[in-house]
């Protein structure tokens, strides 16, 4: 549907991006990583509600100490070690089994640190993401630019590429992350003609939940539709799984990927006879478990109701005190007030389990 630019292919762990491949979902845990339990607890939250690869900070010995034992205790997700400066941390994690590291060569040190953190990636076959911010530029590009520019952010990014080309390395994503926008916008137009490596997309420091949301959906977007992104992640001072739960909307909504359900809301009006607002919100948070892509439409009366209903899998156009259920275009019975929550939900479940048996016949 959009014409999305053909990246190399990047094995992280099990998970292949670039190419034709899904557009995958990352998040980053907000744990200690010394502190094993919690962070182990927490890459399961993610996983749980569909994170595909999942980033950990490996900042000292402690953090090492426990990224060991993380990996040891993580087999069904890849995990990237997150370094900065410190080589000694990112050998440390990848010789206890990262899936990728990310870092920026130019900030490692000595070429032979770089070297030495090459060889072991080579030697395990592991990715490198360079991971360029537009809060930690290099300082020459930053004089030479005037401050953090789109220019840089490609420059800086395309010389951390070259650093790693010298040395024969070419498993390699790259990611440019700026809180602005249309900063973030150009610097991937700059980039992307000159490289073939997959891109990881994002806008860095996005803010809190619901304004770094809306913010990383409105440049996400704009990437994803010019063809832009193997790979996301949508930062947020918030929970991390909320970060998963925007990602999934966000692909969802521009038809890049399904999860599960699409709920078709009206944004009710005088004409309104029913608390839709509530039965939205119960049938949402009800069926979040669904992965099933189901399209359900939740309609506020029979001006647009019965037209939306139809064109959904199932749905609910309401009147006074009541609503049509509908299910695949047709009326199938007039349900209560009370019970329209309860009757979509179980129709749902239905739904979902009817597909489940299909599918396990479908293995046979
Ligand atoms: Fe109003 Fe009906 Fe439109 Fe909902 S569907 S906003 S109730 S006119």
């Amino acid at each position: 549907m959009y014409n999305r630019r053909k990246a190399k292919v990047v094995k992280i762990g099990g998970v292949a991006i670039g190419g034709d491949n899904p557009i995958t979902i990352e998040s980053m845990t907000n744990t200690k990583t010394a502190d094993v339990a919690a962070t182990v607890a927490q890459i399961r939250a993610l996983y749980d509600v569909g994170c595909e690869i999942v980033r950990v900070t490996v900042n000292d010995k402690a953090a090492a100490r426990g990224f060991a034992e993380i990996r040891h205790k993580v087999d069904f997700i890849p995990i990237v070690a997150d370094i900065h400066f410190d080589y000694n941390m990112a050998l440390a994690a990848i010789e206890v089994g990262a899936d990728k590291i990310r870092i920026n060569p130019g900030n490692i040190g000595s070429q032979e640190k770089v070297a030495a953190v090459v060889a072991a990636c080579k030697n395990r076959g592991i990715p490198i993401r360079v991971g360029v911010n537009g809060g930690s530029l290099e300082q020459d590009l930053l004089d030479a630019h005037g401050g953090v520019t789109s220019e840089g952010l490609a420059e800086s990014a395309l010389r951390n590429v070259r650093i790693l080309e010298t040395m024969d390395f070419d498993n390699i994503v790259v990611s440019m992350k700026a809180t602005n926008i249309p900063m973030t916008l150009i610097a991937h137009k700059i980039l992307s003609p000159q490289i073939p490596y997959p891109l990881h997309i994002g806008i860095t420091e996005a803010g809190t939940l619901y304004s770094g949301t809306i913010k990383s959906a409105a440049g996400l977007a704009a990437l994803l539709t010019q063809g832009l992104g193997d790979t996301l992640r949508i930062s947020l001072t918030a929970d991390p799984v909320e970060e998963i739960k925007a990602a999934k909307e966000l692909l969802q909504s521009l038809k890049i990927r399904r999860f599960g359900l699409e709920i078709i809301s009206c944004p009710t009006c005088g004409r309104t006879e029913v608390d839709l607002e509530r039965i939205a919100n119960e049938v949402a948070d009800r069926l979040a478990h669904i992965t099933i892509p189901i399209t359900v439409a939740i309609m506020g009366c029979v001006v647009n109701g019965p037209g939306e209903a139809k064109e959904a899998d199932i749905g609910i156009s309401c009147g006074k005190g009541a609503g049509l259920l509908f299910k695949k275009g047709e009326v199938i019975a007039r349900i209560p007030e009370d019970k329209l929550a309860d009757t979509l939900v179980a129709e749902i479940e239905k739904m979902s389990s009817e597909h489940a048996d299909k599918e396990d016949k479908d293995a046979f």
